[in-house]
């Protein structure tokens, strides 16, 4: 491609639309402009990018024995209806009706479309299938930012497989796990996979592909020790194991705590650390059904992991409610917690199971529990694991190492799905028996829009874009710095040899400013730039730069499709 012909409009400015680098940069090296809020066009370079994390999802998924099939963006509510996710999708759904006003919306993905397909599996002997489709969806999210990485319609490769059985579905899984990690490392990046809540998806088990950015929304906790790793909203770890409760239980007392309500100051207010403390949280699940989530003062509650327990929808009760439940907001506690107005179930985190003589609210106004007991006291319908882990507690699987914090961004999801939409949606074959049975399924998504960001926000400097070559928009980079007619002849020549060696080039032939042209092409960040200029006057020899590590080497013009070739290969 010459690049007087291309269309990549560059930005000299920092755009002050954008928030992280990978944004930054793929504005400024005009890949991707914004049409509305998180809605963007990928422009020439961009889509070049896109296709080739496409390509190599595509070949990956081949090699697993996937077929790629395309639905449709457009989804009529019925099969939503169905499974029951067309009121418990919510607001990031984008719902419209068509002219004969039937509902219909943008698939945010598409486990019902696909398991609806699939019940033309009719037999066991059909089976294990994949399915895979690379195809637009559409998340009206809260929150879209940070350009393609959080964007509202964005591309994604979504595969599904159904089985006859569990042990089916475990080997697809693996396949699917070392498939994506494969994906992964061929785009060039740093990963981990890590174990992740599964979400409005559901499931099981599932695990996601992070890769590694300071700038990633999702925090990672992880053993240096052993291979654990998890996503924070799943992340568990050990510490409670380490406390020694006190053998003896003291006399319960009641103490006068006016106007202090927050763990904070009741903790101040009695001498005592925040740990000595258990908060009790109201949470309303429905109109009727409160539960109370008992955690020790020194923790926040995860809500993800409180959201598996509950299986449904929940929220904090409002403070105008709890008199009317026979509540003392700021005051509540365990202890004969359950009135004539509410009978409310309690979820304790399993730490409380070594804490003994702790703090409580009384149900009073102004009024706390000290030396407060489980069973003693009150009891305990479900214990769980309820807050977040954090760094430097010892690891929840091997015991011995200290969990660490980092950052990354979803790259993709896996998930055993089971049988949740194949049950619901009629999604069955006759078995070995000549019994109905429904599909064991599961489902693997990768971002491959969101993985061109993911690249730059890993893979850059401060003078722009460094790409791995699997995913560069070019493999070669050719300046032709001088106005010479020697320079350019060569240089055109260069450019057909380069392009009949199918070699991937972009032949800088503009007529501009040596400077802008360098910086130019150190901003869109192809991995091999090839200059013809001063040296080829003098020594009829070309420059190489390599972007990644700057190193320069001086190359004799017959001998550079060789060299390049070469590096293509092993870079
Ligand atoms: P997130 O937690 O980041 O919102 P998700 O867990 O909701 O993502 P999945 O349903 O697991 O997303 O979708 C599979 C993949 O699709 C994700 O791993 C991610 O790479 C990509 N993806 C999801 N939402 C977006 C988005 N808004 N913009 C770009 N890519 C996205
Ligand atoms: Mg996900």
């Amino acid at each position: 491609m010459r690049q007087s012909q291309l269309f990549a409009p560059t930005l000299k400015e920092e755009p002050t639309e954008a928030e992280i680098i990978s944004h930054k940069l793929m504005l400024r090296a005009g890949m991707l402009r914004k049409i509305a809020g998180g809605i963007y066009t990928f422009l020439p370079l961009g889509f070049r990018v896109l296709k080739k994390v496409e390509n190599i999802v595509r070949q990956e998924m081949n090699a697993v024995g996937a077929q790629e099939l395309l639905m449709p963006v457009l989804q009529p509510s019925e099969l939503w209806q169905k499974s029951g996710r067309w009121y418990a999708y919510g607001q990031e759904m984008m719902r419209m009706k068509d002219r004969h006003q039937r509902d219909f919306a943008l698939g945010p993905t598409h486990e019902e479309l696909i398991t609806h397909l699939a019940s033309e599996i009719r037999s066991y002997k059909e089976l294990p299938k994949i399915l895979y489709q690379i195809q637009v969806k559409f998340r009206d999210e809260v929150r879209p930012r940070f350009g393609v990485m959080r964007s509202r319609e964005f591309i994604m490769k979504d595969a599904y497989s159904f089985h006859a059985d569990q042990n089916s579905l475990d080997e697809t899984y693996q396949k699917m796990h070392k498939a994506y990690s494969r994906i992964v490392e061929r785009c060039g990046l740093s990963y981990r996979a890590v174990k992740a809540a599964t979400g409005l998806i559901g499931g099981a088990v599932s695990e996601e592909f992070q890769v590694l950015a300071e700038t990633g929304e999702d925090t990672i906790i992880y053993c240096p020790k052993c291979s654990y790793a998890a996503n924070i909203e799943m992340a568990s770890s050990r510490w409670w194991h380490l406390l020694e409760p006190d053998e003896t239980l003291a006399a319960r007392e009641k103490i006068h705590t006016p106007g202090k309500s927050s763990v904070e100051d009741v903790a101040k207010l009695l001498g005592v650390p925040k740990s000595k403390l258990v908060k009790t949280l109201i949470y309303q699940v429905d109109d009727n059904r409160l539960v109370a989530v008992l955690i020790p003062g020194h923790k926040n509650l995860n809500p993800t992991k409180l959201a598996r327990i509950l299986e449904t929808e929940f929220e904090m009760l409002e403070e105008e409610e709890f008199s009317k439940r026979g509540l003392a907001f700021g005051f509540v506690g365990p202890i004969d917690l359950s009135n004539d107005l509410s009978n409310i179930e309690i979820i304790a985190d399993h730490s409380l199971k070594k804490m003994r003589n702790f703090v409580t609210g009384a149900n009073q106004k102004d009024y706390h529990w000290i030396n407060s007991n489980v069973e003693r006291d009150f009891l305990i319908d479900k214990w769980a694991d309820l807050v977040f882990a954090e760094e430097n507690e010892p690891c929840s699987e091997c015991g011995k190492g200290q969990l660490k914090v980092m950052q990354g961004i979803e790259v993709g999801q896996i998930f055993q799905l089971g049988t949740k939409y194949s049950e619901k949606m009629g999604g069955t074959f006759i078995d070995q028996n000549g019994k109905t049975k429904p599909f064991v399924m599961g489902c693997y998504g990768i971002g491959v829009s969101r993985l061109v960001a993911a690249a730059i926000e890993q893979l850059s400097d401060e003078y722009g874009i460094i790409w791995p070559m699997s995913i560069a928009p070019y493999q070669v980079h050719l300046l032709l710095v001088g106005k010479e007619d020697k320079l350019k002849q060569n240089a055109e020549e260069i450019y057909e040899s380069l392009l009949e060696a199918k070699v991937e080039a972009l032949y800088d032939d503009r007529q501009i400013s040596p400077g802008i042209k360098f910086s130019e092409a150190d901003l869109i960040g192809i991995p091999l730039q090839v200059i013809i200029g001063k040296k080829f006057l003098n020594e009829s020899k070309l420059e190489v730069k390599e972007r990644r590590t700057n190193k320069r080497v001086t190359i004799e013009p017959d001998k550079l499709i060789k060299w390049i070739k070469n590096k293509i290969e092993h870079v």
